[in-house]
């Protein structure tokens, strides 16, 4: 395995490659990876011919200095999990590799970056976006590969491309959310749940399941107000924002008459710990 720590490293491995004509994907993580990361990383490697994942927990993308204090870090055994995958290209940048100096570039995406987690996360996109900019230009992949969990995520960072990037041709792959056995979605903050909590988070799950089965015969409001009121019966649970949005412009959905694909994205705290999930209606 290649462990590159700084750019000029890991650039001239990967100019080496480019001019064998090798494909390069890449999957950019904050570590404390589980198999939703690994998924990422297996779609990689049977779309592109050298895959390079980075761990890099970006403060510019917290908003609560707390949660970035807290968030799992857990290296050695990532480098284990990354190994037994098969990721032969790691990259484990530290704050000043990639933040030489303040970055103060501020980026417009209009509506998309405004609402739910944008809305609720002040700064959070922006953030991402210089990260996400940043590894693109050093890594510089011919695909990139992004979890449906972080949906509007995922919406900004194909965004970002084709504003910002248009001439790198990077394409951005979505890939689909890996679930715990209980139906959790997988994620680096589900370390920070006690046994009962991870059991009671996989209510968020399940009602949005049930919500989609109630699509035939509840508006668009009243599966709204199902899914809040049956989340936050729950005393573990306490939803922050369910919306449900069109997958493009993230524009709030009005009735289910609508032609645009339609994702419920939901934001819930258990305890302390912010957990966020969607579906596709
Ligand atoms: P993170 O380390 O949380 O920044 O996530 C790195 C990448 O893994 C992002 O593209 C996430 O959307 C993706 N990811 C995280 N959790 C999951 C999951 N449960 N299923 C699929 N992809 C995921």
């Amino acid at each position: 395995m290649n462990i590159f720590k700084t750019k000029t490293e890991l650039s001239s491995f990967l100019t080496e490659l480019r001019k064998k004509n090798k494909t390069i994907g890449f999957v950019p993580t904050m570590g404390a990876l589980h198999d939703g990361h690994i998924s990422l990383t297996k779609q990689s490697a049977s779309q592109t011919d050298y895959t390079v994942v980075s761990i890099f927990v970006n403060p510019t993308q917290f908003n609560d200095p707390k949660d970035l204090e807290k968030y799992p870090r857990t290296i050695d055994k990532d480098i284990e999990k990354l190994k037994q995958a098969g990721v032969s290209i790691v990259f484990l940048p530290n704050v000043t590799e990639i933040y030489p100096k303040k970055d103060s570039r501020i980026f417009d995406f209009g509506n998309i970056d405004k609402v739910m987690e944008g809305k609720h996360r002040q700064g959070h996109f922006n953030g991402v976006a210089q990260v996400v900019s940043i590894l693109f230009e050093i890594v510089i992949p011919n695909k990139a590969f992004f979890g449906l969990k972080d949906f509007q995520q995922y919406v900004i960072v194909k965004e970002l491309v084709k504003k910002y990037m248009a001439d790198s041709n990077i394409e951005i792959i979505g890939c689909k959310i890996i679930r715990e056995p209980n139906g959790l979605a997988m994620s680096s903050r589900n370390e920070l749940l006690s046994s009962q909590e991870r059991e009671n988070a996989s209510i968020i799950n399940s009602t949005l399941q049930k919500a989609k089965t109630l699509t035939g015969e509840k508006s668009v409001d009243e599966i709204k107000n199902f899914v809040i009121q049956k989340i936050n019966q729950n005393k573990f649970l306490k939803v922050e924002y369910f919306d449900i949005v069109d997958d493009t412009k993230l524009e709030q959905i009005k009735t289910w008459e609508e032609k645009s694909q339609k994702v419920g994205c939901i934001a819930v705290f258990c305890g302390s710990v912010r957990l966020i999930d969607n579906i596709y209606f």
